[in-house]
């Protein structure tokens, strides 16, 4: 999508600290980090939101989840880490192309005490 942030980014039009990447997916740091580390992870595909993950679409998910494990390793996450994606307005999504939010460095656990 012409008009989309993240598909720019996977596109390389608009520069990212990139993390990793591959043909089916882009890593890369957060602008505004919420967590000693924090990364996002987009398919390259254009999916609006998780309500948008389909039987079609959802095979580059899994591969996703395997990313996130191999980078959380590679990164030294060993104490843990938060995977988060938002879901439309009320689920605090902002920018409207699938991403998952992998956050670690602090106290993760949840429900916050
Ligand atoms: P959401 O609020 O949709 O769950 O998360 C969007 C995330 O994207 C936010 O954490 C925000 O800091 C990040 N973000 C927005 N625009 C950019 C950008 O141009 N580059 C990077 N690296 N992160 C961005
Ligand atoms: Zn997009």
């Amino acid at each position: 999508m012409a008009d989309c942030i993240f598909c720019r980014i996977a596109a390389g039009e608009i520069p990212s600290n990139k993390l990793y990447e591959d043909d089916q997916l882009l890593a890369f740091y957060d602008l505004d980090p919420q967590a000693p580390t924090h990364f996002l992870v987009i398919p390259k595909v254009h999916i609006a939101s998780v309500a948008e993950i389909t039987p079609q679409n959802s095979a580059v998910i899994a591969h996703i989840y395997e990313v996130i494990a191999r980078l959380a390793a590679e990164l030294g996450l060993e104490q843990g880490f938060r995977v988060v994606t938002n879901c439309g307005p009320q689920g605090g999504q902002t920018v409207p192309h699938l991403h998952f939010h992998v956050l670690a460095g602090r106290d993760m656990t949840w429900p916050p005490g």
